[in-house]
């Protein structure tokens, strides 16, 4: 009996699991690997799951999704909306979402595989479908290479996935070269000196601090990368005290650093270390601040060879009108990883999700008005975002894999 996969999707959805922790979905993907008759891998790196069917000689095609949730409290009223909760790094009791859709890509991966084994006669080779832990946080991908992942599954001739984004359902859209910007997350922590809010003068304020160095943050990309570059540098947290009346003793600050070029990477990162120094000792801290480095993703790259043929199988699956070309995107993914590690070409699309009549611009632009990933709003449409996605995975691993007697 055909899998129900938008069952599958709410069910999902309602048990969104943070980085590393995604241990019931690692479990409900692992069942349906099983069922269909797959070999599978489980517990890599944690939670990291691979499953392999091998049909005959041939290609081998892997195919990657990812399985974590974020610390953000759902607000989109849906009836299948997540009421779960997680434990943060920090410790902290957090809400968790999938706000980045990373439960569609788990259901997509299940519907295609379902129906790669039900299509068997028609293909030769291996296929390996990959559930990632902890794309959102420290690199799960690169977890799965260091933890073997290639010591259990063969290597393949080409890694395929997708991400669902603001786009218009019923396509896909698809950037040759570097796709997707590299991202570097910095943790700062700066220090003051402890004291009564009444009386400023015996303390140093490290709520000052932080502030004047997010300000001063703005500048980086505004004055010191050139206009032709893209760089952006975002303070996504800034924690620091818990009274009105105590100056705190420390600020900790969590930024975000993407770029397309190595040069203006190692531009970003010496640029926010030496304004955050610079500002720590305008407020003559007592001592230096410290930072700690997080994820640490190379620019998504998309094979511009395998890219085309892909993409005329994308063509050839849902329409010319809908595939398109987003350009150059500024979030980023780790995904490339499990292709770099063994040399293999990486083909890495975005899935649309949204109304298509929500959309006033040429396909692969970006509609400013919808809900971000990563949003508390963030809903894609259920149908015909499953069906895409599974359609579209179907057909390029098909283009990859071979026919039987070899042709
Ligand atoms: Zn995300
Ligand atoms: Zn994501």
């Amino acid at each position: 009996m055909a899998i129900d996969l938008e069952a599958l999707y709410f069910d999902l959805h309602e048990h969104p699991e943070l980085s590393f922790a995604e241990h019931r979905t690692a479990a409900v993907v692992a069942e349906r690997m099983t069922d269909l008759g797959l070999e599978v891998f489980a517990g890599i790196a944690g939670t990291g799951v691979a499953a392999v069917l091998r049909n005959g000689d041939g290609p081998t095609v892997l195919l990657r999704a990812d399985m974590d949730g974020l610390p953000v409290h759902e607000e989109t009223g849906l009836p299948y909306a997540s009421e779960a909760r997680g434990v943060d790094p920090m410790g902290r009791d957090v809400p968790v979402m999938h706000a980045c859709g990373h439960d569609v890509h788990m259901t997509c991966l299940v519907g295609a595989v379902e129906r790669l084994v039900d299509e068997k006669a028609q293909w030769r080779g291996t296929l390996i479908a990959v559930f990632q832990p902890s794309e959102e946080r420290d690199g799960g991908a690169k977890a799965m290479v260091e933890d073997g992942l290639y010591d259990k599954v063969p290597t393949p001739d080409v890694v395929l996935g997708q991400h669902v984004s603001g786009f218009p359902a019923g396509t896909v859209v698809v950037h040759s070269g570097p796709a997707m910007a590299a991202v570097n997350a910095i943790t700062a922590r700066m220090f003051g000196q402890g004291g009564h809010g009444s009386r400023p003068e015996t303390a140093i304020d490290p709520v000052v601090m932080a502030a004047a160095a997010v300000m001063r943050l703005q500048t980086v990309v505004s004055r010191e990368i050139s206009p032709k570059q893209t760089a952006v540098v975002s303070v996504g947290a800034i924690h620091a005290g818990t009274k009105s009346n105590i100056i705190p003793a420390e600020a900790t600050l969590e930024i975000s650093l993407r770029s397309f070029d190595p040069d203006v990477r190692a531009k970003l990162l010496a640029s926010v270390e030496r304004i955050i120094r610079a500002e720590s000792d305008a407020s003559a801290a007592p001592r230096p601040p410290e930072f700690t480095y997080g994820e640490d993703y190379p620019v998504t790259f998309n094979d511009p060879d395998a890219t085309e043929r892909t993409a005329g199988a994308l063509r050839a699956a849902l329409g010319d009108a809908h595939v398109g070309d987003p350009g150059q995107i500024t979030g980023s993914e780790d995904v490339g990883i499990l292709a770099s590690a063994v040399g293999a070409p990486l083909v890495y699309w975005f899935l649309g999700g949204f109304a298509p009549e929500l959309f006033t611009g040429p396909l692969g632009t970006i509609e400013p008005t919808l809900p971000a990933n990563h949003s508390p709003l963030f809903a894609p449409l259920p149908q015909p975002t499953i069906d895409t996605g599974v359609t579209a995975l179907v057909a390029a691993a098909r283009e990859w894999l071979g026919a039987p007697g070899g042709a």
